[in-house]
């Protein structure tokens, strides 16, 4: 067991991946030269639409982190941030991203070009503090760039209310103006349809994927949960739906040949909390065991309808409701989604990952995990890690922990077949 290592991936589909974050990146480090305006925002709202109706480049830092920590990258900006005087306990994609903003995006040439310098920023005004902090700091170390403050409530999915949809209607309309007047281009409201049209068929292709999971066996595990990538940069867009029609082909075809991910399916595993992002080959550890992790909390992220008759509104509600889907949310609905979650995908087994750096969706572990034994009677481990920061995971003690684990369950399996 390495500190770091790589899935093995098994649909041909998600192999493609790699050439899509490549091209995705080669368009941001080109933009400038082709005199396309960027724009740096947070993942998961309704800003990415408006951008690709637009013809502008989006950037997402929180994305870049897990890129950074799958080439190796992340140490050396860790190192940057931590000597600014950064704690090592803050969320390791804001650590990595203001390393990064502080040397190498100057310095350097990454092996997928480096990010254009933001003209815009959009500095959001929900979802967890990291994420509001880490804006905070690029409005400080990019003076130059104009700023759109967003100001979203931040109201659970059950308590979203039709004077919170219609105050998000106005950020909407607020930062479509507020771009308009930055980089001199106008809304086109054809296309920005057609990009909510194309969102909302993609988030439909991703949700009804996620359900061929449910298979026994089942034909995706997490190790290929990079295809994500998509939903995170490329909505809007026909590359997310094109590339998600094929991955569901494709499972499609393996539910139909009942082929699994592994030649004997004897666990089915869910993961709570981020993947490790340097060590997604952890995924491959259960599978040399007979177990495969076939859901998992992030995912639920893109699990979103977007009404293109109304693109604006539709843009307003994603904006609302889809931090609230992961990381954003009530113990309770936390505790619910993964009680229904363990009954949908038939679990046997669920690990917490007790991910050192992102407290919001470690928060409430212990509870779940006692719910989940004595409600359901499945068993769980609780792993300790960092999504981001190798220093935080411990190779020998995870091989220690989840060894017990996966032997009780394979045991508790015999007893039962
Ligand atoms: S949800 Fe967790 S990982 Fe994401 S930005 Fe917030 S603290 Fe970091």
């Amino acid at each position: 067991m390495d500190k770091k290592s790589k899935s093995t991936k098994r649909l041909q589909a998600a192999k493609e991946i790699n050439r899509i974050v490549f091209e995705y990146y080669m368009e941001c480090s080109q933009a400038k030269a082709k005199g396309i305006p960027v724009g740096w925002m947070p993942p998961m709202n309704g800003a990415i639409e408006i951008f690709y109706a637009m013809g502008l480049q989006p950037v997402f830092p929180e994305n870049w982190s897990p890129v950074c920590a799958a080439f190796g990258l992340a140490p050396q900006n860790f190192e940057i941030s931590e000597n600014m005087g950064y704690s090592i306990d803050l969320c390791g994609y804001l650590r990595n991203i203001i390393g990064y903003v502080h040397g190498p995006i100057e310095t350097s040439q990454c092996i997928l070009g480096n990010l254009p310098v933001p003209d815009f920023l959009l500095s959001p005004g929900g979802g967890c503090v990291p994420v509001m902090k880490i804006f905070h700091a690029l409005e400080r170390r990019f003076p130059d760039a104009a700023v759109f403050r967003a100001d979203l409530p931040q109201v659970a999915l059950n308590d979203i209310q039709p004077h919170h949809i219609q105050y998000a209607v106005q950020e909407i309309q607020r930062l479509i103006s507020f771009i308009e007047e930055t980089t001199g281009r106008k809304m086109d409201y054809d296309k920005l349809e057609e990009a909510v049209a194309l969102s909302d068929k993609a988030c439909a292709l991703w949700d009804e994927i996620m359900s061929y999971r449910r298979y026994i066996p089942t034909p995706f595990s997490a190790a290929e949960i990079g295809i994500m990538f998509v939903m995170v940069t490329r909505q809007g867009t026909r590359i997310a739906v094109d590339f998600l029609e094929k991955v569901l082909d494709e499972l499609k075809d393996r539910v139909a040949r009942k082929q699994g991910v592994i030649p004997e399916e004897k666990i089915r595993l869910f993961w709570d909390n981020i993947p490790l992002w340097y060590n997604l080959g952890l995924f491959n550890y259960f599978e040399e065991m007979n177990g495969v992790v076939v859901a998992e909390t992030y995912s639920t992220a893109w699990s979103i309808r977007l009404d293109a008759r109304d693109p604006i509104k539709a843009l307003a509600l994603k904006s609302l409701k889809s931090y609230p889907l992961v990381s954003c949310v009530s113990m309770d609905n936390r505790m619910d989604s993964i009680v229904k979650a363990c009954k949908e995908y038939s679990i046997d087994g669920v690990i917490f990952h007790r991910n050192k750096s992102c407290l919001p969706i470690t928060l409430g572990q212990m509870d779940i995990k006692r719910r989940l034994e004595e409600q359901l009677q499945i068993p769980s481990i609780i792993i300790d890690a960092d999504h981001m920061d190798e220093r935080n995971f411990f190779p020998a003690q995870f091989r220690n922990r989840a060894d017990a684990f996966m032997e009780m369950l394979l045991a508790k399996r015999k007893a039962t077949s």
